[in-house]
Parts: structure tokens; sequence; C-alpha cells
């Protein structure tokens, strides 16, 4: 997930030229600014690359994720399918807007199971929220066909996987709404910095305005511009945005880097006994930040990822082991624990999570390895890696 290993003269460029202008601010001072809107030229650019008809760059991909919920309606009294094996944010989100997280399980995908959602599902439910977990896609078109024949929001979670596709059309652009984080250690990073990506122009313009404290930004004068909505600050600055247009501009470099050397390794790994692959619905859409495997059991992932890590196969993450992605270990939503306290209404709404029973996404995660591919790979560093990684997974 490297944008930052290769930071250069571009990203330089794009962020003196907001430094010489002085002007931070993404909206406003058209004479000072001499021309450098970087935060639109962003939207713009991200749009084209994607394929969706708007986007809004934002502060954050949490702030992505409640500005998308906010703008698709979602709020008290709304139940949200998500996946199990996330990052927490997907679920503040959800929280934060007032509605119910409700956990279906995932699939060998990693990602959030088509077949497990219809069983989660009441007259409260209102959306559907996949996670594209590191890198690769979950079963989007039968998502997207279970939720149009229950008449569900399809918001897609795509803050691991800009760039990646299935079957040719990019991921986030599925459902009514998709968001993307460029935080530090994305695939492309702005510092801090997210979108919202929609089709939809009603949606697209509650979006502008929430991040923004309702304002519409129509017509130049921020003093006379409308106010149709409450809000928040969700803005990003300029100099996040000069950081992100340039990373932007060398995510396809970045795809064609992680897709070549994550093919070397998958190929070396292929023959080995007792290791299979997570399910990729289109190989050739897989932004391939991760190599994702599966050893047979729980107690042979555990060797494997302890072995690795001291014969130097660096960047192996055991997700069932760490507290990470996975919903079972997080105790601040066990435990409820936010600064705020919660609406009594939405407590009493939320089951005890401390107690949620998954017991399919508990056997695969329990059998998963991810490793972290890089763009800083040397070609004997490679050879290096190859060779550890037989020495100790062959058996
Ligand atoms: C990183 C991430 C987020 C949140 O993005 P931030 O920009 O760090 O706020 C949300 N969901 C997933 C799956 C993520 O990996």
């Amino acid at each position: 997930m490297p944008g930052f290993e290769i930071f250069g003269d571009e990203e330089r460029k794009e962020v003196q030229d907001v430094l010489d202008t002085g002007v931070l601010f993404r909206y406003g001072f058209d004479q000072a600014r001499k021309g450098h809107y970087k935060a639109a030229l962003f939207e713009q650019e991200l749009s084209k690359r994607i394929g969706s008809a708007y986007s809004h760059l934002c502060s954050s991909g949490t702030a992505a994720l409640s500005i998308a919920l906010a703008a698709c309606g979602i709020g008290a009294g709304d139940e949200v399918i998500v996946p199990p094996f996330t990052f927490i944010a997907t679920v503040e989100a959800v929280l934060n807007a007032g509605a119910v997280p409700v956990f279906a399980e995932i699939d060998e995908t990693l990602c959030l199971d088509p077949e497990e959602i219809e069983s989660k599902l009441n007259p409260r439910t209102k959306a559907v929220l996949p996670v594209h977990m590191c890198g690769s896609m979950a079963r989007i078109d039968e998502i997207k066909t279970l939720c149009d024949q229950k008449g569900l929001i399809l918001i897609e979670d795509t803050c691991q996987a800009v760039g990646a596709s299935y079957r040719g059309k990019s991921l986030g652009t599925f459902g009514k709404a998709g968001c993307f984080s460029f935080d530090p250690v994305k695939t492309i990073t702005c510092g801090e910095g997210g979108a919202v990506v929609t089709d939809d122009r009603k949606v697209y313009a509650l979006a502008d305005q929430y991040a923004d404290h309702g304002h519409d930004h129509i017509g130049k004068d921020r003093g006379l511009e409308g106010h149709p909505i409450l809000g928040v600050n969700y803005r990003i600055s300029e100099l996040n945005a000069a950081v992100g247009v340039a990373q932007l501009r060398k995510l396809d470099w970045i795809l064609d880097t992680q897709r070549r050397n994550k093919a070397a390794i998958k190929d070396s790994m292929s023959a080995l006994p007792g290791i299979s692959f997570r399910k990729l619905p289109d190989e050739t859409g897989d932004s391939a930040t991760f190599l994702s495997f599966f050893l047979l059991d729980e107690k042979k992932a555990r060797k494997a990822v302890a072995e690795l890590a001291s014969a130097g196969v660096d960047g192996c993450f055991y997700w069932y082991g760490n507290n990470w992605h996975y919903a079972k270990q997080w105790e601040h939503l066990h435990k409820m624990n936010g600064a705020a306290r919660m609406p009594v209404e939405l407590m009493a709404n939320c089951p005890d999570f401390s107690k949620i029973n998954l017991p399919k996404s508990d056997r695969i995660l329990g059998k998963t390895i991810s490793m972290q591919i890089k763009l800083s790979w040397t070609d004997e560093m490679m050879e290096k890696r190859i060779e550890s990684i037989q020495q100790v997974l062959k058996g």
C-alpha cells in the first residue's frame, strides 16, 4: 500500500504551487490562487480515472464514509450490513450516522459473502456496505443484484482498493456511492484524504454540502451562497490535495509494479503443498497491494507466520491474531466506548458486540496470511524473498 515509497519531484512541484500562492483553502480566493485548484483538479482526474460522474475529495476515508452515509440519507433507526473483516472506520461511520452496523460473514474472497446477507435483512435494513479488503474485490456483482432486488442502498468501502476493478468496471462505482482513503499507508496518499464518488447528482450535491457546513458552493461569494443543510467540516486542504494530484498520476505505474511483483511471488508459491490463495472474482482487476493465502488451518497459519518473520520475510500479517481488521478483536466496539455518550436509542438497538458469533469468518481468517506487496523491491530482494518463502513453506 505504498504511495509513500515514491514521493518525488512531482509531489514537490504540486505542493510548491500551493505554497507560492498562499491559498491553502480549496474554495474561493480566485484572484490570489493563480489558477491552482488542486482539490478540484484531483476530483476531475479521479472521476476520469475510475469512471464516475462525480467525486468529492475530503479529509479522510472515514470522513468519506460518513459523508456517503449522510448523502444517501442513512441515519437513526437504520441498519447497515457490514463485514467483520474491515477497518474499524467502516463501523464507526455507521454508528456516527446513528445507524446500527449488522455483521454478515465473509467468504474466501475475504469480503462480505453475498449469500450471508439475506438472513440479516429486516425492515430496518437500509444499506449494504461491502469492503474491498486488501486491494481486491468482493463478489460485487452478486451483492449489487441482491441490493437491487431488495431495494437496499449499496455503498462501497473502497478505501483499500483504489484502481482495482471487476470486469473492467472500477470498484467504488457499483453502488450509489463509493468511498476511498488516501491516508499515509494507502495505495496512493494525500497525507490524509479521502473521496466519495457517485453517478448521482443529488448524492454528489449533498456530499459536497455536508462536508463543508452545508455550503452549496454556488456563486463566488462565500457570504452569499446557500446553506441548504447542516453539515460538518470534512474539507481537505490544498496542500494535501496537491500531494494527491501527483500520486494519482502515478497510480497506473503503481498498479503495474504491484501486479508484477505479486505475480512473481504467487507463481513461485503455487506448487507448495497445503497452500491455496484468496479467491479473486476477477484476477485481472486485483490492485495487488497484498498477496493473501490460506494454510490448511489456524495452527499451521500461526506457525507459518512466525517462521516467515524469523526468516526475514517482512510484511506478513496474520489478521486473526492482531486487533486491526477483525471485529472480534475490537475491544472499543465490544464495550461501545465512545468519547461522547451514544444516543440511548442507538445503544438499545445495538446487539452486544462482544458476543458476535462469526464461525465462518473465524475459520477463514484463522488460516489466512496476507503479505504486503511493495514497490521498492529490487530483483535481488524478490529472489531472496521467494527463496525464504520456499524454505519456510515447503512443508
Ligand atoms: C483506511 C481505511 C478506512 C479509513 O480511511 P482513513 O483515511 O484512514 O480515515 C476505512 N475503511 C478501510 C477498509 C480502510 O482500510
